[in-house]
């Protein structure tokens, strides 16, 4: 039976919020309890009462979510799965829990089988939200999304009459549904249970790190115009080559500061997982000479007479992968995000240039994460077999601002909102679709990184899910196995 936790309960005041804790927003609006469930038929058994009592359930795995979808739940249940985290192989399958951490993930798929998923960087995010959201990292250019490589899902629906069914979907079951479990984002559909995948990529032997920081202070506009643009080009241009697509690069734009610098982080292996051979990744390092980069040594720069401004190490991919640790404190946080299928134009460039020069209370809160995409994960066939619509992108962005103090929640959701308007409104942007990333350059945004704000504007489900056939079907999908609308948050799926 699954651990009840009501808000009598010493642990409900630390188990009613997830990492992002500006939810619940207050006590009105938190769930009235929560069932910790440590197996699927334990899930079971609690969905059915939850529906049973007419409750509204909401479904929490890692607790990672960035919106309110799961924590504000007024007067309903949480049925949390982070207890069912087992990672393990049936009948010739791999089976990973949705209450897994991608951290445990790693670890198990790689002590065990030497096998990994090309999933997130965060070692505390769980499958379960991450992997029925799509799920990208550090191997994605070289395999593509962690839901490219799901076999099977195992998941609790609610029928009309109430009545809660345990499907396994596939290839051959209920197809439609497995299709859109394949990344159209969780709290749609139902309770998923286990995730199984018949084959997943090796995991590297080892990987090559390799950083660079520019002198942000002393950067004119025109020379962040262009280094963004030089960035954007690799990716358009030669970050197209197979032989590119073991590199992976995430260039962190911030603040504006006496000392302040901006950092890039470069991950690369070949296909085979060895990193003997680095010429890709040198060729990108050396592209940005003209910006005159230093080493990203903590107070030091790189020793007067070395050739190159950086240093390459490399160290076994399992110490790159998990040695991180956890996600970092829970913290007020807002994000937004927008894929791009072309390097970087002026206006967007002036824009963030600006906001990150100005003084406002967001602009210091606030980071800008530009990541490498493309390769593996824009293999065509994909769009049609997966609920993923974004297939053509070279570089995926997101928006991130945190903050302390309640006091300040509205100062900050309007800084960044305006600070994402201001990039995309201009002429580089459709013009019906002034304020959203929509266009020739644009994929619309990351459903994993869900924005609330883009709720006001008639197409978010088409930024969100593409502008093809995708979001009618899911529509579809959703009205055929969720007729009752049980599993609902303010960006799930409309029924048909
Ligand atoms: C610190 C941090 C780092 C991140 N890094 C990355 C990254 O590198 N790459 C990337 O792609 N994303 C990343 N993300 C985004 C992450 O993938 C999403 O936030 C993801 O949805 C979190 O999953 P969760 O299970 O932890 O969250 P939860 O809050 O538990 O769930 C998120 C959503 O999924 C639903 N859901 C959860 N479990 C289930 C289930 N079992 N059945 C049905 N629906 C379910 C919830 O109802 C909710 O709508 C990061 C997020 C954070 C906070």
């Amino acid at each position: 039976m699954a651990v009840l936790i009501n808000r009598q309960d010493p642990r409900f005041e630390a188990l009613k919020k997830g990492h992002n804790v500006r939810f619940p927003g207050d006590s009105s609006q938190a769930a009235n309890r929560l069932l910790l469930c440590a197996s699927p038929a334990e899930a079971e058994e609690a969905l059915t009462a939850v529906v049973g009592a007419g409750l509204r359930p909401t479904v929490r795995s890692g607790g990672h979510c960035y919106e309110d979808f799961v924590a504000n739940n007024p007067g309903g249940a949480i049925l949390d799965l982070s207890l069912w985290n087992r990672v393990d192989r049936e009948g010739g399958a791999y089976r990973v829990a949705p209450g897994a951490m991608l951290g445990e993930v790693y670890g198990n798929l790689y002590k065990r089988y030497g096998m990994t998923l090309p999933a997130g960087t965060c070692y505390g995010v769980g499958a379960g939200g991450h992997i029925s959201g799509g799920g990208y990292g550090l191997l994605s250019r070289l395999h593509g999304l962690t839901s490219d490589w799901l076999t099977g899902v195992d998941i609790l629906t609610v029928e009309a009459n109430g009545r809660v069914v345990a499907r396994h979907v596939d290839r051959r079951h209920d197809v439609g549904l497995f299709r859109a479990l394949r990344g159209a984002g969780g709290g749609s559909f139902g309770v998923i249970t286990d995730f199984h995948f018949a084959v997943l990529p090796q995991a590297p032997r080892e990987v090559a790190e390799a950083s660079l920081s520019f002198p942000w202070e002393s950067l004119t506009e025109d020379q962040f115009t262009r280094l963004l643009a030089s960035f954007g080009e690799y990716w358009a241009t030669r970050g197209r080559d197979p032989d590119t697509w073991g590199l992976f690069v995430i260039f962190v734009v911030g603040p504006r500061s006496p000392n302040g610098r901006l950092s890039m982080y470069a991950q690369f292996c070949q296909p085979d997982g060895t990193a003997t051979d680095q010429s890709v990744l040198h060729e990108f390092m050396d592209r940005f000479q003209e910006f005159q980069p230093s080493q990203k040594v903590a107070g030091k720069s790189s020793a007067a007479g070395e050739t190159r401004p950086y240093t390459v190490s490399v160290r076994p991919w399992l110490d790159a992968t998990i040695g991180g640790g956890a996600s970092g404190d829970s913290i007020r946080a807002k994000y937004k995000s927008a894929y791009m299928k072309q390097t970087f134009v002026a206006a967007e460039a002036q824009a963030m240039y600006r906001f990150f020069s100005g003084g406002s209370r967001a602009a210091q809160s606030s980071v800008v994460s530009i990541d490498s995409y493309g390769g593996a994960i824009n293999r065509p066939h994909l769009a049609a077999e997966t609920a993923v619509a974004q297939r053509s992108s070279i570089m995926k962005l997101q928006w991130q601002c945190y903050w302390h103090d309640e006091a300040e929640d509205a100062e900050h959701l309007r800084g960044m909102d305006e600070f994402f308007t201001s990039v995309y409104t201009g002429s580089h942007v459709d013009a019906a679709r002034q304020g959203t990333p929509w266009g020739d350059r644009y994929e619309g945004c990351y459903l994993n990184y869900p924005d609330c704000d883009m709720l006001r504007y008639p197409w978010w489900p088409q930024l969100f899910h593409g502008r093809g056939d995708l979001y009618p079907f899911l529509q579809q999908t959703k009205a055929q196995y969720d007729p009752n609308n049980i599993f609902h948050h303010a960006m799930s799926v409309r029924s048909a």
